[in-house]
């Protein structure tokens, strides 16, 4: 995904560049944190602290949440499942828990962040990817159960009640520090900014001429063209999909969102899931639950829903666009051989 992102920031810098030609230039920071490239661009006055105020709260977070770091509450949280412990931890931590787990209730079956053991299993984790042993991941799946993660949000602490349970917020956590990231800007009063965490586009404001962002979806099938442009103003573009994150056995793509219940890569007929939301962490939350969720699942639940858009492409060269994007939605400049459809409620 990381080689792509050149292409996404081309676009996103024309964008500004073409609307803009007289604004200042942006403080701008491109920095790797949570396990991606992130781009952070600040179009608004005097933005250059502001920016590294961001920059520091994304990476403290890191710092707070990742599962490689020994460091990080959540390998604290880990290293306790199954002893009884209910391990004291940050607030904001807690509540990042609380809310992963109430994503697991919204669509069953299709998100949970204790898929962690299964993901070690197909050696995500490392650079040893492999299709596991039947045996290995029998034994990995009897560890996924979010129902087993206790949270308890008065006394700021959880648990993990199983041994060998072990949380990934690989899932939530860029949409989290993108949230707090826009929270950061804004109370330093940033109206005009861009934040890109690894393929969550998160727009502050408008252009500095008062039009909306562009942002383009890519093509999952061709990762250095855009699938759509979106306009956007205030709102997160999150994006899951099989490209980002793969390995080839034997012929065969094994990708790294996994179905919770088979332990395998999700194949739900979609190639990607761009969800669009003003709130940057259930755009990241839903972008993955939904990839694995499949399109009919994926727009029921939306039809259920006021407060996401869906851009999904299908495996059968669908582009799935839902109706509250229709204004302002450009579908690829040249035919790709997708046929664009608007879902209405
Ligand atoms: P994203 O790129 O936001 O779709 O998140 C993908 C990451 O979430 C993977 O690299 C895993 O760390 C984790 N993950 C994979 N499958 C699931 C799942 N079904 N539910 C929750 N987290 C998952
Ligand atoms: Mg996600």
């Amino acid at each position: 995904m990381k080689r792509f992102l050149p292409f996404l920031c081309c676009l996103l810098f024309l964008a500004g560049c073409t609307a803009a030609p007289d604004a200042a230039e942006p403080a701008q920071a491109q920095f790797f944190s949570m396990d991606t490239v992130m781009s952070i661009r600040v179009y608004s006055e005097g933005g250059e602290d502001a920016l590294q105020a961001a920059r520091q709260e994304i990476e403290g977070l890191d710092k707070l949440l990742s599962r490689t770091d020994p460091d990080s509450q959540i390998s604290l949280l880990n290293s306790h499942a199954g002893d009884g412990t209910l391990v004291a931890l940050d607030d904001q931590v807690v509540q990042l828990l609380s809310f992963a787990k109430s994503v697991s209730q919204l669509v069953p079956g299709c998100f949970d962040i204790t898929i962690a053991p299964v993901m070690d299993a197909w050696g995500f984790t490392t650079e040893e990817r492999h299709v596991p042993s039947a045996q290995d991941l029998a034994a990995a799946m009897t560890l996924v159960d979010s129902g087993k993660l206790t949270v308890d949000e008065a006394a700021s602490a959880a648990r993990l009640e199983q041994a060998g349970m072990e949380v990934d917020l690989g899932a939530v956590a860029k949409g989290f520090a993108a949230g707090r990231a826009d929270a950061v800007l804004r109370e330093q009063g940033v109206t005009s900014a861009l934040l890109d965490l690894g393929g969550n586009v998160t727009t502050i404001g408008s252009k500095l001429d008062g039009s909306a962002w562009q942002v383009a979806v890519k093509d999952p099938q061709n990762t250095s063209e855009a699938l759509c442009v979106l306009s956007l103003e205030d709102q997160t573009a999150s994006t899951s999909g099989g490209y980002e994150r793969y390995f080839e056995e034997n012929g065969q793509t094994y990708h790294h969102i996994i179905d919770p219940e088979t332990g395998y890569p999700a194949g739900s007929g979609l190639l990607s899931v761009t969800v669009i939301s003003s709130d940057p962490m259930l755009a990241d939350a839903l972008s993955t639950t939904l990839f694995v969720a499949g399109p009919e699942e994926a727009l029921d639940f939306w039809r259920s829903r006021e407060d996401f858009e869906l851009v999904l492409c299908t495996q059968d060269n669908r582009v799935i666009v839902t109706e509250g994007l229709e204004a302002g939605y450009r579908p690829a400049a040249e035919d790709r051989g997708y046929t664009y459809e608007i879902a209405r409620r």
